[in-house]
Formats: C-alpha cells, structure tokens, sequence
C-alpha cells in the first residue's frame, strides 16, 4: 500500500508544470473548436513546450515529447470503443507497411493535426457516434483527409453511394459532382445527347436521389444509382 502510494507521489511530480495560461487557440487552421493551451515545464528535461491544457490534466501528455516512445501505452484509451479506429485511421495514412496505405497516405489524405492526439479524436467521436450498429467513420470528401470538418459517421449504403459516386464521377458516368466552391452536390443528367441540370444539393444523397427521381418520373431507360450501390456492396 505504501510503495503503491509513493509510486503516485512520483508520477505527479513528473507532471509537466504551468508556466504560462496561453489561453483558448484552435489547434490548426482548419479547426472548428478552440482549446485553451498552456506554457508548461516538461519535468523530465526541463524544457519548455506548448500543449492542450486537458490534456495535461488527464495524463496524456506527460511530457514535452521527450518520454513519448516510453509511455505509448499508458494514456488508458485503449479500451475505448473508438481507439481502434483511431489506430487504423492514422496507419493507413501514415505507416507505409499498412497494406491500405496505397489508397491513403500514399494519396495525400492524411490526419488532421488534432486528430493525431488520440484524446481529440476520441471525443469527437464519443460526441458525434450516433450510437448505432454499423456506423464508421466516413470521409464527405473522398479527395481530403481525417479531419472534424470531413469526417462523419455512415452507414454502408452512405459509404457505398460515397465511393461509388467518386469513383464514377471521374468518368461522368453517374451524373453526381461535387462542387467545392461552392460545397453542393450537383445532378445532372444527358439525355437524347442534351445535358439536363437537374439541381444542386447539400448532401451527395440527396442529389443522387434527385437524379432517381428524374429518371423515374420522365420514365427514362437511366440506371438507377441504386443499382450502382447493390454492385458497390456485393464487390
Ligand atoms: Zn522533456
């Protein structure tokens, strides 16, 4: 009991001291949220070193970095529900040994610098999960990275629709683009040769459901994109 409460008296000693309260700062540019930031004295070298507050407090940073390799293990997440995600996420980005790292690093889609602490990235998703089955993490933007701004949680069908519809959308097939200026989905359609807009749309879905309709209502002989999805599922 003795030697359990000296071992404590120790690791709190070690916690990195506040110098200075830098006040509420977005971690990147892209950044939604703020966080409040602190000078803090890292105790192991004493060197001085800019970190998230909570993080801090919490036990996940335990240093300026210089202990980082040594306490990989210890910041307790690894029992939440969402760190597997959160590990498979930044090796495919980042870990050009991970066999999905062709499709993600290797094409510039990477993590967003708050989410590479995996205490920002868990509570975005403990926040955001809509806590039901089969949900996962999903990118609105196939050509951007992991980021809160681009990042939701989706079913397979979403995802399908998603990656089908970029993929297709590289050949014009499907008649669903995306618009980044101006960040709507457009619908559109050719028929007999002449090329209909059909609408802009906040969500991918809703255009492609657009696009349905359209080619329901005027009876046309059009895939659905429906069918695209079924295949998308059952590759
Ligand atoms: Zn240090």
């Amino acid at each position: 009991m003795e030697g359990k409460e000296m071992e404590e008296e120790v690791v709190k000693d070690m916690m990195p001291r506040l110098i200075l309260d830098l006040g509420m700062r977005y971690p990147t540019e892209k950044s939604t949220r703020k966080y409040r930031y602190g000078l803090f004295e890292c105790q192991y070298c004493k060197k001085e070193f800019e970190a998230v507050f909570n993080n801090v407090k919490t036990g996940c940073t335990k240093s300026c970095g210089c202990q980082k390799n040594k306490q990989k293990i210890t910041h307790g997440l690894k029992s939440n529900r969402f760190y597997k995600t959160w590990c498979q996420m930044v090796y495919r980005c980042n870990n050009p040994k991970n066999k999905n790292y062709k499709n993600y690093g290797a094409r510039g889609i990477l993590v967003c610098e708050e989410w590479l602490d995996v205490t920002n990235f868990v509570a975005w998703a403990e926040l955001t999960h809509p806590n039901i089955e089969g949900y996962s993490l999903d990118r609105i933007d196939n050509d951007k990275g992991y980021s809160p701004e681009n990042c939701r949680w989706a079913d397979k069908t979403t995802q399908a629709y998603n990656k089908r519809m970029q993929k297709s959308n590289t050949s014009g097939f499907v008649g669903v683009s995306y618009y980044d200026n101006i960040k709507k989905w457009r619908a559109k359609i050719t028929v007999n040769k002449i090329l209909k807009h059909i609408g802009l749309f906040l969500t991918i879905e809703e255009a492609v459901q657009a696009r349905d309709n359209y080619i329901i209502e005027n009876n046309l002989s059009h895939k659905l994109s429906t069918d695209y999805v079924k295949e998308q599922i059952n590759e």
